[in-house]
């Protein structure tokens, strides 16, 4: 957490600004979302809000999920993200919902997988589309569809 603390110190008004505001959302944020927020702080035009999403997402203070086009605070997760750790983005495509999972040993096998291609990784993470547990139905309800006749 220490690491965090210290990149945040020497962040511009407008790094501040942006990363704040991500922090502050529940949700993902898309630039656009971020300059309506940021509006009555003085920032009026797209380009200083993605020059500071630049800076932070350099600084592994906020993460583009590219999937969505939107922005996550690095520090909305119960862990901190680091370089050692595969980073997978659980996405719910009901209710909006982000998670982070991460694993070490996925992605020491993944970095294989790509030197071995001769494949040079420039986004460390993934991003899975799905339902949350919450946006799930049980498995075993009564309510889940028999299979139709062609998928027996
Ligand atoms: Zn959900």
């Amino acid at each position: 957490m220490m690491v965090v603390v210290d990149r945040k110190f020497s962040l511009t008004r407008n790094q501040k600004l942006v990363l704040g505001t991500i922090e502050a959302s529940p949700i993902p944020l898309s630039a656009y979302a971020i300059l309506k927020v940021l509006e009555g702080s003085g920032i009026r035009h797209p380009l200083p809000v993605y020059r500071a999403l630049e800076k932070l997402i350099a600084l592994r203070l906020v993460y583009r999920l590219h999937t969505i086009a939107a922005f996550v605070a690095a520090a909305a997760f119960p862990n901190p993200l680091t370089a050692e750790d595969q980073i997978v983005f659980t996405i719910c495509d009901a209710c909006g919902q982000v998670n982070a999972l991460m694993d070490k040993a996925l992605g020491a096998q993944l970095s294989s997988v790509a030197r071995d291609a001769g494949f040079a990784v420039s986004q460390p993470y993934l991003e899975l589309h799905g339902r949350c547990s919450d946006c799930s139905e049980p498995m075993d309800s009564p309510s889940t569809p028999a299979l139709p006749d062609y998928a027996i």
